[in-house]
């Protein structure tokens, strides 16, 4: 856990937040500025800073193909009525990261444009 961490408090159950999905070591909820019908993050119950550090430890492998693997389930059960979905990782400020404990963000229920900007 890290100080001051609004995902920290969040999995602790500090900020009251519904899980839409949740196993021993990854969370998923709604974004709470969500900028597509559906925006859920897929969070790892561990506190990680950034995909950059996540990749170099032991078990970043495994807990990322764990993300992915619920950001996967998650978007298709939506991409059902949405038609596709896209998943995104914002690594460091230049990208657009402003939570920096990891998370995966799927967003499906609208077009997506590419590149992104
Ligand atoms: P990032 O910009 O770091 O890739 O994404 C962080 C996301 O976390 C943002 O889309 C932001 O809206 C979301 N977020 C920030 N604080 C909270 C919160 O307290 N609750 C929820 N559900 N989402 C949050
Ligand atoms: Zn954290």
């Amino acid at each position: 856990m890290a100080d001051a961490c609004v995902f920290c408090d969040i999995i602790a159950g500090r900020i009251p937040t519904e899980f839409v999905y949740e196993d021993d070591d990854v969370v998923a909820f709604s974004d709470i500025r969500p900028i597509a019908p559906t925006h859920l993050l897929v969070v790892p119950r561990e506190h990680h800073s950034t995909l950059a550090d996540t990749v170099s430890t032991r078990e970043g492998p495994e807990l990322l193909g764990r993300l992915l693997k619920v950001a996967g389930e998650l978007g298709a059960a939506r991409a059902e009525k949405d038609g596709g979905y896209r998943v995104v990782v914002n690594n460091g400020a230049a990208a657009g990261q402003t939570v920096y404990h990891l998370h995966v963000h799927v967003l499906s229920g609208r077009h997506f444009a590419w590149p992104p900007g």
